[in-house]
């Protein structure tokens, strides 16, 4: 209830992850009657924690999906344990950060006590601060069984300990962000974060692509990125179009300004041919229309 399912929504649009919340398996799990979601019913039910073993052999199984290995993650809700940190550590995963949302005691309260599930299209609700838009949504929505008030205090209480456990752990990559704040505000100071970690991935990268030591002052002032409003290869067929534009308007920029040399560099870190097919295809034709664009102002393209 820190509003961490909303930020990471956020994240995962913009940075193209995939979403693992360990809350929302479980709670799959049980829905759908699996021997896992036996095992961890009544413990969800007394707002206790899952044994480790349980949910770790469940993330671990998600981790190793080829989506995950292909567009990173963002994992929401675990570790949530001493035991669940070290398994990771011990199985070498890392996240390049580590996010703690900090909200009082009593606001977590009373946004848990209010929260509703609309079962039809997913949206959270909250009776006070958020209410349903008509009469029949109202008369649809649930109460997960695990916001009482009484369950709520388990769980805080559960919180506490656990996060201290968890966070020595990760105390390298640890950011504390007020989570008391619209959502917006929260989330540009997290993108202001992740952005310097893309940063400093895609600068390494590319020394290493050119033998050159990373952070070199003379790299720094030969290359330039290119600013575009995606930074992802969308999937949608709606926005494409705009991913396109972005990146020839930004390439043709670049080309003007003759002190910019211009690379562009697509990588694909695994293909999945039956899963990739779009984000392929979204690639082959921007590769496609560069070609016709420059090639039309009499400009060299060389593929
Ligand atoms: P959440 O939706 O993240 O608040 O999780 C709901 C419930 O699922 C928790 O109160 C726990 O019972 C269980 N759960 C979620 N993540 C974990 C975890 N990492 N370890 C153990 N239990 C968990």
């Amino acid at each position: 209830a820190s509003g961490k399912g909303t930020q990471c929504r956020m994240i995962v649009e913009k940075y193209g992850l995939v979403h693992i919340s360990t809350g929302d398996l479980l709670r799959a799990e049980v829905s759908s009657g699996t021997d896992i979601g036996k095992k961890a019913k009544e413990y969800m039910d007394n707002g206790m924690l899952v044994p480790d073993q349980v949910v770790t052999d469940m993330v671990v199984s998600r981790l190793s999906q080829p989506d995950v290995r292909e567009r990173g993650w963002l994992l929401d809700g675990y570790p949530r344990s001493y035991a669940q940190a070290q398994s990771l550590e011990s199985m070498k995963i890392r996240p390049d950060i580590f996010i703690l949302l900090e909200v009082p005691d009593d606001n977590l309260i009373d946004r848990c006590v209010g929260r509703r599930l609309d079962p039809v299209t997913g949206k959270i609700y909250h009776v006070k601060n958020f209410p349903p838009e008509n009469e029949e949504i109202s008369a649809r929505l649930t109460t997960r069984s695990d916001d009482t008030f009484e369950k709520v205090k388990s769980r805080l209480e559960t919180y506490k300990q656990n996060s201290e456990a968890v966070i020595p752990t990760y105390s390298d990559l640890l950011n504390q962000i007020d989570g008391n704040r619209p959502v917006e505000v929260i989330f540009h100071e997290i993108e202001s974060m992740l952005q310097k970690i893309c940063t400093n991935a895609s600068e390494k990268k590319l020394a290493k692509a050119n033998g050159k030591p990373p952070d070199t002052t003379a790299s720094k002032k030969e290359w330039r990125g290119i600013p575009t409003r995606l930074n992802n290869i969308p999937h949608s067929r709606e926005i494409r179009k705009y991913f396109y534009d972005d990146v020839i308007q930004a390439t043709k920029r670049a080309i003007e300004d003759k002190k910019t040399r211009l690379q562009i560099d697509i990588n694909i870190p695994e293909l999945n041919p039956e899963m990739d097919v779009y984000r392929i295809g979204t690639l082959m034709e921007l590769v496609r229309d560069l070609s016709l664009t420059f090639a039309d102002d009499g400009k060299r393209v060389k593929g």
